[in-house]
């Protein structure tokens, strides 16, 4: 090749980048056109058949370009359409992030966090603004709690009880022993051999673990983190079950990735029908994310369902990320069946020490994965941006796994049953009762359920978690949890909610 071949080529590229700049500010502009009248009418932001409409055309004429030819440009059909995908995805992104400006100022709940997400009932209005709302109910009752108030807590899932006692020695202990410096970026080797050998004999996976198919992480909350960060690129489609804990749709739109929310209802007891996840998946996903048992729901799944799941994620090459923090937690007696259980190299499983061992404020989770190269990426990544976790956490949580939470669940289940006695008898609400987890997801008569919360906090000093935070679909829901209080603060929290439900 010439130099001056070169040069003309550059030239071309130059011409074609500047066009594509002039079109991309056009389509901002009815971008911003199509917000304005969406806010007049009061519509969706997201639209999802339409976007699969240009998605399919995209791609028809994508075949149309390339002459049906398989490769063309040294790529293959399929990487073309994964790259057109990731490049919709973006404009989609886009789009809404401007559409959002303006409905965003009539009110309507949504946010640029929406903005990447797609519900399949057309439900766009993602946990956007109200992605911490429970968040921000809990700060807000620290607030009124400093000003010598007795809040009753029922908002976040933060066992009110001790961790196991022998943490507390280990505490000191570590001190003696020298973990005082920085460590293995993938955790405490001593840690890992001993969470793969619990792990193996607690979920019973197909093939052992050894100390390689494990990472610890501060808390499970950077395991998924980490995990998603370390297996998703920008563009790529994720699937999420909701209701769901919101920040795995946080995760995603910083990521840059575009999530498909697959939306279950109470009428199903929570199950998400496999028909929903099958229509949910294009050329581009890469990652489905599990989390049973459920943070809202307290659904667990069962086995043939999770059987299915994990063929259908095989077939379209997709990674399953099961957020299991809240396996312990089984009220039903069939608990859920862990992922790492399964001969599918990508699976991952995230577990914690903060709900089954009551050690929130320690920071300690695990990711597992048969697939040693998994653990390497999210090791990568960990050890860019944490050196490693803090060693007198990890020998703390090493101490802790000899301990039972017998005791723990007992007591979770115990107040868990109490709280649905007291809900059906006091209020007559409408919920499925939970098969485990720490919370109950309960319909309520308000629509609007992020104003019945702060309204419930400032006047009767109860704290509960509004649904929205959980996804859009569920603004008149609200997520009761049994962590924080005994029984009889969670009757009479309960006693308070009726008697506010009883004024509307
Ligand atoms: N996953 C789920 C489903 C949760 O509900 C939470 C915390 N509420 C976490 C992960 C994070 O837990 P950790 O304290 O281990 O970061």
């Amino acid at each position: 090749m010439t130099d001056k071949e070169l040069e003309s080529l550059r030239h071309k590229m130059n011409d074609v980048t500047i066009d594509m700049l002039d079109l991309f500010l056009e389509r901002a502009k009815i971008a911003s056109e199509i917000g304005r009248v969406k806010k007049e009418i009061g519509a969706n932001i997201t639209d999802t058949t339409r976007e699969s409409q240009l998605h399919n055309d995209m791609l028809q004429r994508c075949k149309e370009r390339n002459n049906n030819d398989d490769v063309v440009n040294g790529m293959t059909m399929q990487q073309t359409e994964q790259i057109i995908t990731k490049f919709l995805n973006y404009l989609i992104r886009e789009s809404i992030n401007i559409q959002s400006i303006n409905i965003q100022s009539s009110n309507i709940q949504s946010s640029n966090m929406s903005s990447a997400c797609i519900s399949s009932t057309g439900n766009n209005e993602c946990c956007g603004d109200n992605v911490a709302a429970h968040l921000s109910i809990f700060a807000q009752a620290k607030e009124l709690e400093k000003s010598g108030n007795d809040i009753i807590h029922m908002e976040v899932g933060e066992p009110n009880f001790a961790p196991p006692h022998t943490v507390k020695q280990a505490l000191a202990e570590s001190y003696d022993l020298g973990h005082t410096k920085y460590g293995n970026s993938q955790g405490m080797p001593e840690l890992l051999y001993k969470l793969a050998s619990y792990a193996s004999k607690k979920f019973n996976p197909a093939i052992e673990l050894s100390d390689k198919n494990v990472i610890v992480t501060p808390g499970g909350r950077f395991a998924v983190f980490a995990a998603m960060s370390a297996l998703l690129k920008p563009g790529d489609n994720v699937l999420i079950i909701r209701p769901a804990w919101p920040a795995y749709e946080n995760c995603a739109v910083y990521l840059g990735a575009q999530i498909r929310a697959i939306d279950t209802t109470i009428q199903d007891s929570w199950m998400p029908q496999l028909s929903q996840i099958q229509d949910a998946i294009n050329n581009n996903t890469k990652m489905i994310i599990l989390n049973y048992p459920n943070n809202p729901t307290g659904k667990i799944l069962p086995a043939y369902l999770l059987d299915q799941i994990i063929n259908m994620a095989k077939e379209h090459n997709m990674y399953v990320l099961s957020d299991e923090i809240y396996a312990d937690y089984v009220i039903s007696g069939k608990p859920q069946k862990s992922v790492i259980s399964y001969e599918y190299d990508k699976c991952i499983a995230v577990q914690s020490f903060s709900k089954s061992h009551a050690m929130t404020g320690f920071r300690v989770g695990y990711a597992m994965a048969h697939d040693k190269k998994i653990i390497d990426r999210i090791k990568s990544l960990s050890s860019l941006c944490l050196t490693s976790v803090s060693s007198p956490m990890q020998y703390a949580a090493l101490k802790a796994l000899n301990g039972d939470v017998t005791s723990n669940v007992n007591t979770i289940n115990d107040r868990l049953r109490m709280l649905i006695q007291e809900v059906k008898k006091q209020a007559n609400l409408e919920f499925v009762n939970p098969d485990g987890g720490m919370y109950l997801f309960v319909r309520m008569p308000t629509s609007d359920t992020s104003e019945f919360a702060q309204e419930l906090l400032k006047n009767d000093m109860v704290a509960i978690a509004p649904g929205m935070g959980f996804g859009g679909a569920y603004g008149n829901y609200i997520r009761i949890s049994v962590a924080c209080e005994d029984v009889q603060r969670l009757s009479k929290g309960i006693n308070k909610l009726k008697n506010k439900i009883n004024q509307e």
